[in-house]
């Protein structure tokens, strides 16, 4: 193998901020503490995939997006004097929040539901923290989050109510501007639950164009599960107030079963703003997207599948509910340059 010719050290870049942290001066967070906690959080490669770009959230210190809003989160919870932290979270965001608790030399107790993965919960623990699973849904985490916090006075870390958190979710719209070249996208296909990434996202590109760096926002397709979709139920109804669902089965897409979205409204009004719309996703097309994308070499588990399952529906490559107005119209929005966040690494499926 022939040496490489010698490149003068002139050559290297200029030296990036870790993280999110590239961003600081948008960010309302101090960035000196932000800077002490980051681990690399974001600056996820965005990656050519049939005729969209995906973005590769699962590619961060924890495995999901979540990095990005729980070391702004974390970060601002250091500033503001916390000495104990509690989260509440169906996996990803507690392991976040836990890992940056860590980091900050914060003790942490995280609330995951009965249904919450063996790997995520192993997870949470690795990290630390005390984990405390709560019978019964999503909500009943909440509850019993809210309850201990109230009781112990420690700082309520909730990814879902507290805005620090969508002050690091936001750098995703900056980033994607950034690797498209200065542009925004057209459409951003995105899983949605309690709505931090899509608030995250919203905000983010709403502050690009008040920039002038874009000159419209990016529709927003938000996609939920079948079995647990308050959010596409009240978009289909014209309802800006989502109604709490039942879950009648568990869906595989555990991270976005939230049947109760506690900024249901906002996250709709979000939506609506971009010109985009919320769909429901067959639960029988979840596993054949996650193994299409493990096929090519992309391990992501079933909820950030839940994206790319729309994704080969709205582009007719998996067939979309026969009779579905909502889905033939949806496929009219999600043209130009799409993005498709993998939010969640497989390997925390198991
Ligand atoms: C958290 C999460 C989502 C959805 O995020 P919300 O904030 O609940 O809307 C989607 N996919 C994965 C893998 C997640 O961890």
């Amino acid at each position: 193998l022939a040496d490489l010719p010698a490149v003068g050290i002139a050559r290297l870049p200029a030296l990036l901020r870790g993280g999110v942290w590239r961003y600081s001066e948008w960010i309302a967070v101090p960035g000196a503490i932000g800077e002490r906690l980051s681990m690399g959080e974001g600056q996820t490669a965005l990656i050519a995939l049939d005729d969209v770009s995906v973005k590769l959230e699962f590619v961060s210190p924890t495995g999901s997006f979540k990095d990005r809003g729980a070391v702004a989160l974390v970060a601002s919870a250091v500033a503001r004097g916390a000495r104990e932290l509690v989260a509440d979270s169906s996996g990803n965001a507690g392991s976040a929040i836990a890992a940056y608790a860590a980091r900050a030399g914060l003790p942490c107790t995280v609330f995951v539901p009965e249904g919450t993965s063996g790997a995520k919960r192993r997870q949470i623990e690795g990290y630390g923290a005390a984990l405390r699973v709560v019978p019964g849904d999503r909500m009943a985490a909440a509850g019993a989050a809210a309850a201990t916090v109230a009781e112990t006075g420690a700082m309520y870390a909730s990814h879902v109510w507290d805005p620090m958190f969508l002050q690091g979710t936001k750098t995703f719209a900056f980033e994607c501007w950034e690797q498209l070249g200065r542009r925004g996208p057209d459409a951003v296909v995105i899983p949605v639950g309690n709505g931090t990434l899509v608030l995250g996202a919203a905000r983010g590109f709403r502050e690009l164009r008040a920039a002038g760096a874009i000159e419209r926002l990016p529709r927003l397709i938000g996609l939920q599960s079948e079995r647990c979709a308050p959010l596409a139920v009240a978009w289909a109804q014209r309802q800006p107030n989502p109604a709490p669902v039942a879950p009648s089965q568990a869906t595989v897409a555990e991270g976005i079963a939230i049947p109760a979205p506690a900024r249901g409204a906002q996250i709709l009004a979000a939506v609506l703003e971009s010109g985009g719309c919320v769909l429901s996703v067959p639960e029988a097309s979840i596993a054949p997207a996650q193994r299409d994308l493990a096929r090519r070499g992309l391990l992501v588990e079933p909820t950030a599948a839940v994206a790319w399952a729309a994704a080969l529906m709205l582009s007719e490559r998996l067939p979309a509910p026969a009779d579905d107005g909502l889905w033939k119209a949806a496929a009219e929005l999600c043209t130009g340059t799409v993005v498709v966040p993998l939010c969640g690494s497989g390997l925390k499926s198991g």
